[in-house]
């Protein structure tokens, strides 16, 4: 039965089903939305049309930004030998707000899961091997660090880049942050001290 007229059952369906937002919580946005003021409502509405408009994957890493390559793989500054691959662009934020890594970023975009049916395929893992072997067929980084989530996907992902890199007879070196993520933790909810330290803590797989 439809309770709350056309218009706002049809905005209900349509906040319904994004990440983490059942019925009720579907409800409870629209209700707000509609208590909005017109022009912040337009903002919003104008801020997801852009967003989706203009957001690009930066052609060397696969994280969002503006342009076709993100700040971090122009930068100079940036060791671009060295290279962390991570699941999503808020667990780069996440390493990225400790301040204490210099390298570059790889982002999956997810991890194996073959409970999810999320096979390598569905994630950004042939773009990594293509970027690891240079055009001279020279790998193109010394050491890739493995920080995907302390999860049974996270730790499966990272056993599968691992066995890929070998396979290929990549010369570099794999590494895995410390378990000072918690087990089934996720990085971008760990504290930044403790990202440090998993970082520094890292170990040869
Ligand atoms: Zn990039």
């Amino acid at each position: 039965m439809d309770y709350f007229g056309s218009h706002i059952s049809r905005l209900i369906e349509a906040l319904c089903g994004l990440p983490g937002v059942g019925q009720k919580t579907a409800q409870r946005l629209a209700f707000h939305i509609i208590n909005m003021p017109k022009e912040q409502v337009q903002a919003l509405a104008d801020a997801l049309i852009d967003a989706r408009t203009n957001a690009n994957y930066c052609r060397e890493c696969f994280t969002l930004t503006d342009d076709e390559l993100c700040p971090i793989c122009r930068s100079e500054k940036r060791d671009h030998r060295q290279i962390m691959v991570v699941e999503t662009p808020r667990d780069l934020a996440a390493y990225e707000r400790t301040g204490r890594y210099d390298g570059v970023y790889h982002v999956l975009h997810g991890a194996i899961s073959p409970m999810l049916g999320i096979g390598p395929n569905e994630i950004r893992l042939k773009e990594l091997m293509q970027r690891l072997q240079g055009p001279d067929g020279q790998p193109a980084c010394d050491e890739v660090i493995i920080a995907t989530n302390a999860s049974l996907e996270g730790e499966t992902t990272a056993m599968y880049i691992l066995k890929l890199i070998r396979t290929l007879g990549l010369d570099i070196k794999v590494t895995r942050i410390a378990s000072g993520v918690p087990v089934g933790g996720d990085i971008e909810n760990t504290d930044e001290v403790t990202l440090e330290r998993a970082l520094v803590g890292r170990t040869e797989m």
